[in-house]
């Protein structure tokens, strides 16, 4: 992409309104433009962060044996009469008529529509255990929407269901998620703390959090310092090894870290006080085992293999796909902006024409935009006749992890500048040597 052509509104004011960094950064950037209260439109540079959070989430969970779907936004409120939850959800529901008087509502969650196509459709133990999931607009209608994306009314969430014959299978599907949502957040370049958590109103007995710690965060917590030693890499995991998906679930979770909803004074002083730790954080996950709250209230039975009924074991497990643009945002910046992890960077390597119409420095960038594409990766190339300063705190702004820096002095001495934006530092390189390291950062050698 040539920044001639990119519709990138930067902001140079930082804009009141915005309270935390993560959402003055959005503004500046020109990533996202508030529409109404905690209702955003994702501006093209935006949009591409979150398609590629998108894109991290839908392979982690096919990597789990988890099937893509898609269910509507809007939903009858039948189905949420049958479960109790119509009047139990309260003012956060967004309530809607048609035109034939029928109550309509905006999805908030999707437990009671999922479980009314298994019963349509499930009738057998022979056709579980099932995993689905949706990556789909939500909309809660909070009380304070604010720090932007963080908290939206209007959200786009990844939430999966699991349907299990019984409870031990049920909770296999719940170690299976833990085990994809750390790796999910761990290529986005984030250290996201599995903490025993309250279930609200989705209701349930097992529940774990996954919280990004940032002094920003809306939840207090509660943790053994030891469990941000963790990380699960690039391990190898069979999915479907019940005992190996445990031993990850064990590793990460036996240590005390826990929401305020479920802090327990007495079990926190049994850790070293050194290493006990309060602190804030970022809620970016949950994952839910509730048994069969949902299968009896609204009759999903199978027939077991004894012939009987069996009524379903289940659990629903969520990410928040907008909330993660803040919280990578809030774990990764400086005084000049957002730096982006390479795993979802909006464009892989920006270029930066110190000197635009002269014609060996405009050559050597097209060469340079040229070969960065041949890879299979995205450049951005500031090709705006503009002072050096102005492109480069563009480029800072926005965060690409990257930035190769053409002109006509290197190209004098056949070197091209490659900076790396988190730290800040430089090397020249010939123009073939750069695009030699970009392509092994981004496995492409
Ligand atoms: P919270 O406690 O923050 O209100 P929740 O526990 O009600 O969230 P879940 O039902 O667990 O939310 O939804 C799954 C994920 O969706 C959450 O972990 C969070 O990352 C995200 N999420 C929930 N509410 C919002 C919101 N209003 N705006 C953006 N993301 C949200
Ligand atoms: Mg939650």
């Amino acid at each position: 992409m040539r920044m001639t052509r990119y519709f990138l509104p930067v902001l140079k004011e930082t804009p009141s309104e915005a309270q935390i960094v993560s959402h003055r950064l959005m503004l500046r950037a020109g990533m996202i433009k508030q529409s109404s209260a905690g209702i955003y439109s994702w501006l093209p540079l935006g949009y591409k962060v979150l398609k590629n959070i998108e894109y991290i989430v839908h392979e982690e969970q096919a990597r789990a044996g988890h099937m893509a779907m898609l269910m509507p936004t809007i939903q009858s409120a039948d189905l949420w009469r049958e479960s109790g939850r119509y009047d139990d959800y309260g003012e956060e529901m967004l309530r809607i008529k048609d035109r034939h008087d029928r109550d309509m509502l905006f999805t908030p969650t999707a437990e009671e529509l999922i479980t009314d196509i298994f019963r349509a459709h499930v009738s057998s133990y022979k056709d579980m255990p099932l995993t689905m999931y949706q990556i789909q607009w939500k909309f809660r209608d909070e009380r304070r929407p604010r720090f932007g994306v963080m908290r939206g009314r209007e959200f786009y969430m990844k939430d999966g269901y699991n349907f299990d014959l019984t409870k031990e299978d049920a909770m296999h599907a719940y170690n299976r998620h833990l085990v994809s949502y750390l790796r999910t957040y761990e290529r986005m370049g984030l250290q996201a703390i599995p903490m025993r958590a309250d279930s609200g109103p989705i209701g349930g007995d097992d529940t774990h959090e996954f919280l990004v710690l940032a002094e920003t965060g809306e939840s207090e917590v509660f943790y053994d310092s030891a469990v941000t030693d963790l990380t699960f890499g690039d391990r190898e995991i069979d999915y479907d090894d019940k005992a190996q998906c445990a031993g990850v679930m064990e590793e990460f979770t036996t240590k005390y870290a826990r929401t305020d909803e479920t802090h327990d004074e007495a079990l926190f002083n049994e850790v070293p006080e050194e290493r006990r730790k309060v602190a804030r954080g970022i809620e970016v996950g949950q994952i839910f085992y509730f048994g069969t709250k949902y299968s009896d209230a609204l009759g999903a039975t199978v027939q077991g293999p004894d012939g009987k009924p069996v009524a379903v074991h289940m659990g629903s497990h969520g990410i928040g796909v907008s909330r993660l643009l803040g919280a990578i945002i809030e774990a990764s910046h400086d005084d000049k902006g957002i730096i982006w992890p390479e795993g979802v960077t909006p464009f892989h390597v920006g270029i930066v024409n110190l000197k635009q119409g002269d014609d060996e420095a405009d050559a050597a960038c097209e060469s340079l935009y040229a070969q960065i594409e041949a890879l299979g990766l995205e450049p951005l190339y500031d090709d705006r006749n503009e002072r050096a300063g102005g492109k480069f705190a563009t480029m800072d702004l926005i965060g690409l992890p990257w930035r190769i820096t053409v002109g006509p002095r290197g190209l004098k001495n056949g070197v091209v500048e490659l900076t790396s934006r988190k730290t800040g530092e430089s090397e020249e390189l010939a123009p073939d040597a750069a695009i030699a390291k970009i392509a092994a950062i981004y496995g492409k050698a």
